[in-house]
């Protein structure tokens, strides 16, 4: 590193479109891309990526730290007793949670495998509400805090046992808004609240006031989902707000016919929301290349990573990219560099990151690992990388170096 100006420069590293660069990275940004030298003699204190593919730093677009048991013990998934049930599985969480170890540390265990793996920018849901109130939020914000020189990590307040349905839950996601959380949650307004007008005037309501987000979380299959996809898309185009609003999940979008799917994907595109999807298995999920090619934008996250929900997740976003690739049947390497997207791009204007990429200008947070290209990280899924945080090693093989 050249201590006067603080530069550190990258040899030999292979870009998206396969050719090798030299980076330069001052004060935490790259300052200068250019086609490699290739010196016999390179310059003192460079880093010889020795051709590794270097791809920005991947895209966390939906995960819950507060839930996650990654590092505490293994706790066994007990099925609903009659078919996918969300009050019941808030339920069985609450009893897993009781008995787990403290929430700062299962967070902690939680960002660092996502840091690990090469995820420097997040999205978090955070639990609010009447039993919990803002005991998670408080806990998080704070682990945030811990963090915040290693991973951008925004915060949804997240009203996981509903807001009309559990009283007191809108004055505590106004205070979770006030206290830092980036946006407002919400939940299934039809089946789970039963008024999708009442909840959706709470969320729109907050997200005006403190000028936050949108990321609601929407189970609900089929027509049913439909509408409730058209009323979010219309209120986000009527307030002018669609490009800070996302759905997460919206199943719907994956079990409707062909026509109402092209009609909600113009409708979405129009109004800017995005779609947030994990693959998830055994379940209908958007179709991804239906929904860009529309023009939507289409993310990706972890979601639940070993919690009550499911016993899987292993915050890997390019592992991923590998699942959504897979369940949408893509092949090509067109298709397999749009899974890619979701994990990068596509999640970094999802959330209105700014200086995301690998250009100049940039800020340097990037994966370097061993693969041709991007379609075959996709597939290989290499473990064998390390992450850099502005320009500084942070992680390697899947574990954090500082
Ligand atoms: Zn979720």
């Amino acid at each position: 590193m050249d201590c006067i100006v603080n530069r550190t420069r990258f040899l030999n590293a292979k870009l998206a479109d396969g050719t090798l660069a030299d980076l330069t990275v001052a004060a935490g940004r790259f300052s200068a891309i250019a086609p490699a030298a290739n010196t016999a003699t390179p310059p003192a204190g460079a880093i010889d990526l020795a051709g590794q593919l270097v791809l920005p730093a991947f895209v966390e677009g939906h995960i819950h730290l507060d839930t996650s048991f990654y590092g505490d013990a293994w706790r066994p998934h007990i099925p609903c007793t009659n078919g996918f049930d969300v009050r019941e599985r808030v339920a069985f969480q609450m009893r897993n949670l009781e008995q787990a170890a403290p929430m700062a540390e299962r967070a902690k265990n939680q960002l660092e495998l996502c840091v690990g793996n090469g995820s420097l920018a997040m999205r978090s849901h955070v639990m609010v509400d009447a039993d919990v109130g803002l005991k998670h939020v408080e806990t998080i914000l704070a682990v945030r805090e811990k963090y915040r020189d290693l991973v951008d990590v925004q915060l949804v307040a997240f009203p996981q046992s509903g807001i009309l349905s559990s009283p007191g839950t809108a004055e505590l996601l106004d205070e979770a808004l006030k206290l830092g959380c980036d946006l407002i949650g919400g939940l299934d307004p039809a089946s789970f609240d039963r008024d999708v007008d009442g909840h959706l005037d709470v969320v729109f309501g907050l997200a005006e006031r403190h000028g936050a987000g949108i990321d609601i979380h929407l189970h609900d299959g089929g027509t049913l989902g439909l509408f409730e996809i058209e009323e979010i898309a219309a209120r986000a185009k009527a307030l002018g707000i669609g490009g800070k609003v996302a759905i997460s999940h919206a199943y719907a979008l994956g079990d409707i016919s062909p026509d109402a799917l092209a009609k909600a994907g113009e409708m979405l595109a129009a109004s800017g929301v995005a779609i947030m999807t994990n693959a998830p298995g055994n379940h209908p999920f958007p179709p991804v290349a239906a929904l860009r090619k529309a023009g939507v934008t289409v993310f990706a996250g972890s979601d639940n990573i070993r919690d009550s929900w499911w016993p899987y997740g292993d915050g890997d976003m390019l592992n991923r990219a590998n699942m959504i690739g897979y369940r949408s049947g893509f092949y090509e390497d067109w298709e397999l560099e749009s899974a890619h997207d979701l994990a990068s791009h596509a999640g970094a204007k999802a959330l209105g990151l700014e200086g995301y990429g690998i250009a100049v200008g940039a800020k340097a947070d990037f994966v370097a690992l061993k693969a041709e290209h991007v379609p075959e990280a996709v597939v290989a899924v290499p473990k064998e990388r390390t992450v850099y945080r502005a320009g500084r090693e942070v992680a390697r093989q899947g574990r954090m170096t500082r």
